[in-house]
């Protein structure tokens, strides 16, 4: 099997704030309850200083990045000051490309005016509204905090900031919703007149206070795939086009940050729990805040072997509408995709998850549907 050289020059950087006011009963990402200033500031600290171990060892290699994301945990929750302490850190410390997407996550209920104005002052120009859902009946199931009634006015306000390209996240196939309430949802995000929109379909993970709970049921197969075929329908109405699994995006915003990552693209993580990949070496930082605070932090290196590695990307690749060129997964992963899967390749074509369309491997409508039945087969 030829093995080419790939890339390992880093072109994204996330950063993880793992600040939230109150606990999800969905999420499994690590945060924890909002800290006193003290601790804010102990922790903006520690993470200047992971920037400076990074800068210092060459991580970034001295090229611009192309992508920027601050997520969480609730980034948000950051106080005026500290935000502008962590975005001129960000700007001072990595080299960024002058066309930089720069986005950060946003809980609607945290954002003010005085922080909108940083954010913008501070070159953000993406923000990810956590909207979820605009019923109150089903934010309580969802365990959700906070009042829908504050989408609204963060929008306006991110606006007035002059920062104009703003998703919305919402989740589908909640316990108990019907149909009614999913298109009220999207039309009441769709409204707003958002670049991006998520839609995501609840999954009961193991390890989060809904797994626990277990008085609620996974929901009806058949009406979350209803679901999924309506958030298209609406999407499309109001002018977006869906360019991965979840996400769909006016023609032009869709999110460059998790289209690299999607297609084997490096990234720098910082912060509790983040994740990073060079093109050659995957880490992560231990989600766990005490942890993350020591002086040296306990890096977890991932020794996933190249082949098995690239049969990833290749999956994550297969997320989205567009799929991959073949030279362009040559050069990413190292390897063609042919060699690597041929044999998987042509049987899910012939199934009708996969095809070759334009001179792209893609996966058809079917495949979007069942991407983890591309999964059993490629990994
Ligand atoms: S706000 Fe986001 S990160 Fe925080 S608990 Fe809720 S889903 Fe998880």
């Amino acid at each position: 099997m030829t093995l080419h050289p790939i890339k390992t020059s880093i072109e994204s950087l996330y950063v993880h704030i793992p600040f939230c006011a109150s606990k999800c009963s969905y999420c499994v990402f690590y945060s924890v309850p909002a800290a006193p200033d003290s601790s804010r500031l102990n922790f903006l600290a520690r993470l200047l200083l992971e920037f400076d171990e990074h800068a210092a060892a060459g991580k970034t290699d001295g090229r611009p990045m192309s992508s920027v994301f601050i997520g969480g945990g609730t980034p948000t929750l950051l106080a005026p000051l500290e935000l502008e302490a962590l975005l001129r850190a960000i700007r001072s410390r990595f080299p960024l490309r002058p066309d930089v997407e720069f986005s950060i996550e946003c809980n609607p209920e945290t954002l003010t005016e005085e922080k909108a104005a940083v954010l913008s002052a501070w070159g953000v120009n993406r923000v990810s509204l956590g909207a979820q859902s605009f019923s109150s009946g089903l934010r309580a199931r969802l365990g959700r905090s906070g009042d829908p009634g504050r989408i609204g006015p963060a929008v306006r306000m991110l606006r007035r900031q002059g920062i104009e390209n703003i998703g919305l996240d919402l989740i589908y196939a909640i316990p108990g919703q019907c149909m009614k309430e999913w298109e009220a949802d999207l039309k009441a995000a769709l409204a707003f007149g958002p670049q991006h929109l998520s839609t995501y379909s609840l999954t009961i993970e193991e390890g989060s206070a809904l797994a626990a709970d277990g008085s609620l049921q996974a929901p009806d197969e058949a009406l979350a795939v209803e679901m999924w075929e309506t958030a298209e329908a609406v999407a499309e109405s109001a002018g977006m086009r869906r360019y991965e699994i979840s996400n769909f995006a006016v023609p032009g915003f869709e999110c460059r940050h998790n289209l690299s990552a999607w297609h084997a693209g490096t990234y720098l993580g910082c912060g509790p729990a983040a994740c990073s990949f060079d093109g050659v070496l995957r880490w992560g930082n231990p989600a766990s805040l005490e942890e993350w605070m020591q002086p040296e932090i306990r890096r977890e290196e991932d020794r996933i072997p190249p082949e098995a590695r690239a049969a990833e990307s290749l999956l994550f690749g297969l997320r989205t509408v567009d799929g991959w060129e073949p030279c362009e997964f040559k050069e990413r992963s190292g390897f063609d995709f042919l060699e690597l899967r041929g044999p998987q390749i042509r049987k899910l074509e012939a199934e009708g998850l996969l095809e070759f369309r334009d001179g792209r491997l893609r996966p058809t409508r079917r495949g979007l549907l069942f991407n983890d039945a591309i999964g059993r087969e490629l990994l």
